[in-house]
């Protein structure tokens, strides 16, 4: 049984002002010691995120496939290692879609940062014209084909969240058998293309948690653990789902 993992993604918002917040999400945590539990902060706050909670996780949102170089604007995996972070997110469809980031860039992305020590978040879902008409599943497997490591298993872990960006911030969730429908075709596939080390890879649904139905969330079959975007700005809202998890 792996355990969960509740990462919240703070998107574009925080401030210095904002600490005290992740401190109180640090303290809480604690209380649910067999849940691990993670914020992915802007860049430019992981450094003072992770110095005021030690031991916490604290992660970033992207993360540039070079070690270094002229990548105006971009961090490297080693730089967000050095801030302070252990993980980071690739591939949101946010980035996906704004910035165009293709599956090929998200998997040099993923390789980029396994290979230095930094622990992967690795996002794939579909659009909602694609779920009605009836590809969600081999579309979303696509992506996940397209956007995977060559190898894994290394020190640093691997997760894949499953977004539908349909659910992304709008309050609507998918039904729990097309949770479960899309996570148990994620674990076969991971399972084949990886045995034993794909079995250790946490599979996290993201879109519109919230505490009202973290748990229902959570008892899913392949479901392991929630990545959770507007609900994890407060302690108030994201303590809950961590509860849920535990
Ligand atoms: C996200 O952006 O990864 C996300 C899941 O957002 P929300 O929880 O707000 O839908």
């Amino acid at each position: 049984m792996l355990r969960k993992l509740v990462a919240g993604n703070w998107k574009m918002h925080g401030l210095s002002g904002d600490l005290d917040e992740i401190r109180q999400i640090a303290d809480q945590s604690r209380a649910y010691p067999a849940v691990d539990v993670a914020l992915c902060v802007p860049a430019i706050l992981i450094e003072r995120a992770a110095r005021s909670v030690p031991g916490f996780a604290i992660g970033g949102q992207d993360v540039h496939y070079a070690e270094k170089g002229a990548h105006t604007g971009c961090e490297s995996a080693v730089m967000l290692l050095d801030a302070g972070a252990s993980l980071t997110i690739v591939g949101h469809s946010e980035r996906r879609e704004a910035q165009r980031e293709t599956d090929q860039l998200v998997k040099e992305k993923a390789q980029a940062a396994l290979a230095a020590g930094l622990g992967v978040i690795l996002c794939i879902g579909e659009s909602l014209d694609v779920r009605e008409q009836g590809a969600a599943v081999q579309t979303v497997l696509a992506q996940l084909d397209g956007s995977l490591p060559d190898s894994i298993g290394g020190e640093a872990e691997l997760a894949i969240a499953y977004e539908p960006i349909w659910a992304i911030g709008t309050g609507k969730v998918p039904t729990v058998s097309e949770i479960a429908e899309m996570h148990a075709a994620i674990r076969r596939r991971l399972d084949d293309r990886f045995g034993a080390d794909g079995r250790k890879v946490r599979i996290l649904y993201g879109g519109s948690v919230k505490p009202s139905n973290a748990a229902e969330i959570f008892s899913i079959a392949d479901v392991n653990g929630a990545l959770v975007g507007g609900a994890s700005l407060k302690a108030a809202d994201f303590i809950p789902i961590v509860a849920a998890a535990s």
